[in-house]
């Protein structure tokens, strides 16, 4: 049962997600679901809260709404609403809650508060049951389009198409992120500034796709080298790129470089007719200061400053600030 999922899930709109209907009676049930699949909406039923609770939470995807009784045993209905929007992977999912008479208004109140979208009075006519669960399914399919239309616009603000790492605008919000933990923790951080050395010759020499492949390689390269989740590469412009590194001093920088250029030279990219080259960079390193109170403004134009040091004293190496 593959449908819309939360936030959290990965899942792409395939096909309408079930409604679960949750009640104690069990003939109350059956009514609602017989009117439901009278109108083709699929219907799967659980006898009580804890139970709806399993359901949804195992695979918040397969639902897109809940029509929920709020007077059961156990678990209520409005402590049902709190949990699932409380929860990212089960917030997504429209509620309709079904009340009693008996039901008060400032019970209908805190259901509402609680995330429920609408309700519903026993007894209820089925044509107005049908059509509020129909609409909420197809907003609950809407909001799961745009959901995902969101996830894509944020990959492709952050990420670089061409090699996959993250852009020079995502490494500004992440410089940003990097000083304010180094103040926390009272621990320096690094930025490397690389640029490839002649690699205007690979693309005059090569063509532009060859040049395109070498910086993926080296691209794959970096995210090798770095430490998973710490430290991270980013493509700053055309083949210049940046690492920032985390709890990490200038020494300790020039050291993550000095392995890239090793892991380059142990893995050459090779061209389409054999032929390989050792992708080579001029590097400058640039650390935050805890007598600057670790800010992060002057740490570009430092690395860079000592990365145009690194290309006048003849390119392949590192220098720092
Ligand atoms: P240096 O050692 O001084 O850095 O020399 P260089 O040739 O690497 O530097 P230069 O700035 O002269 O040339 C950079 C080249 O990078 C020119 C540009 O066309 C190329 N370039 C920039 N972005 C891309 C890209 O996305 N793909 C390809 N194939 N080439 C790119
Ligand atoms: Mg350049
Ligand atoms: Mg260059």
């Amino acid at each position: 049962m593959e449908a819309c999922g939360g936030d959290d899930s990965q899942s792409t709109p395939s096909s309408e997600g079930a409604v679960l209907v949750v009640d104690d009676d069990a003939s109350a049930r059956l009514l609602v679901c017989r009117a439901l699949r009278r109108n083709q909406l699929r219907c799967v039923e659980a006898p009580n809260g804890e139970q709806a609770l399993e359901l949804v939470r195992a695979t918040p995807s397969a639902f897109d709404a809940l029509v929920l009784d709020v007077m059961m045993p156990g678990i209520d209905g409005f402590e049902v609403v709190r949990r699932l929007k409380g929860e990212p992977s089960t917030a997504h999912i429209r509620i309709i809650m079904v009340t009693a008479s008996a039901t008060t208004d400032a019970e209908i109140v805190r259901g509402v508060e609680f995330g429920a979208v609408d309700y519903i009075t026993k007894p209820y006519s089925p044509a107005v049951l049908v059509a509020k669960v129909r609409g909420a399914c197809e907003r609950a399919r809407a909001e799961c389009v745009l959901r995902g239309e969101l996830r894509f616009a944020e990959h492709h603000a952050m990420v670089d198409p061409l090699t996959g790492l993250f852009n020079r605008r995502h490494f500004e919000t992440r410089m940003d992120e990097a000083s304010a933990y180094a103040r926390r923790h009272d621990t320096p951080f690094a930025v490397v500034m690389l640029d490839l050395d002649h690699f205007k010759v690979v693309n005059d020499t090569h063509g532009h796709p060859a040049g395109d492949a070498v910086l993926t390689h080296f691209a794959s390269a970096a995210r090798e080298v770095l430490r998973g989740g710490e430290d991270v590469a980013f493509r700053y412009g055309g083949e210049e790129f940046m690492l920032l590194l985390r709890s990490c001093d200038a020494s300790l920088a020039v050291e993550v470089a000095d392995r890239l250029r090793e892991h380059l030279r142990a893995n050459p990219f090779v061209f389409s007719g054999g032929n390989a080259v050792t992708i080579a960079f001029s590097a400058g390193v640039a650390a935050a200061q805890a007598s600057e109170n670790f800010a992060s403004d002057e740490l570009v134009s430092r690395a860079d400053a000592a990365l145009y040091r690194a290309k006048k004293a003849g390119r392949d190496r590192v220098e720092r600030w």
